[in-house]
């Protein structure tokens, strides 16, 4: 069942996606070789604290850190590491959530650490822009699988391939809410798009066309060639006056 939000709920939905958007933006500032993926679990808890929040994702289904941290490779659920650190030409991506006021939301960026190829440059523009083709999709009277089809198909002309065992959802009370949002699939499908609902899409996008594999750590996802892989993720809220993406652009002072 597909909760719609209230104004009250969205009011505070777009101050919490402002509060995240900088806290991401911070963490993004302090990307550099060198640091290991613990420096910026341990700062986004920190500033996600000091924002009277609370870390969406530690300790949900037992996540035992604030943020993923994903290397290359790494699709998503990359646990932080002291031991992992970044390295000139990788791409890192950074999937984070905050509760506050009783309403999650949920964003993710994908960075190039210092320089990087060609190829790791393409992904990264294909899927931030996959995520943008998907957001323009969210319309009232659309339907839901009318955002999986630009993400999918855009990725496809591109080039490169969605993950599919891994889908956007709805947010609000739960991190994770109906309905669940895949990146591919024909449009004209699924749910009409309605003012209250609150969506978290999430494309991840990689070289290959082959299953993604769960490492040891039960957690963390990688491509199944081992090529790269990237996650761009908004919070997005439906009104009455059109989408609102909650996620973008938080001010400096929140
Ligand atoms: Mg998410």
């Amino acid at each position: 069942m597909i909760a719609l939000k209230s104004p009250t709920e969205v009011s505070v939905l777009r101050e919490n996606g402002q509060t995240l958007s900088r806290i991401l933006t911070a963490l993004c500032r302090e990307v550099q070789p060198g640091r290991p993926t613990l420096y910026f679990d341990e700062m986004a808890e920190s500033l996600i604290r000091e924002a009277g929040g609370i870390p969406s994702f530690k300790g949900y289904h037992g996540y035992p850190a604030t943020i993923n941290a994903s290397i290359n490779e790494e699709v998503v659920h990359g646990i932080p590491s002291s031991e992992r650190t970044l390295s000139e030409g990788d791409v890192f991506s950074i999937d984070i959530g905050l509760m506050r006021d009783g309403m999650h939301v949920d964003m993710a960026t994908t960075l190039p650490v210092g320089d990087v190829d060609d190829v790791a440059r393409r992904l990264l523009d294909v899927g931030e822009r996959s995520l943008w083709e998907g957001i323009e999709q969210v319309k009232i009277g659309n339907r839901l699988s009318d955002v999986s089809y630009a993400i999918g198909s855009y990725v496809e002309e591109a080039g490169f391939y969605v993950v599919k065992e891994y889908v956007g959802h709805g947010i609000g009370k739960a991190l994770h809410e109906d309905p669940q949002i895949p990146n591919y699939g024909p449009p004209g499908h699924g749910v009409r798009l309605r003012p209250g609902m609150a969506l978290a899409i999430e494309p991840m996008i990689k070289l290959d066309a082959l299953p993604t594999q769960v490492l040891d750590d039960r957690w963390t996802v990688v491509t199944g060639s081992g090529g790269l892989s990237v996650h761009f993720e908004h919070t997005i809220v439906l009104t009455e006056d059109g989408a609102i993406v909650v996620t973008l652009g938080g001010d400096e002072k929140t």
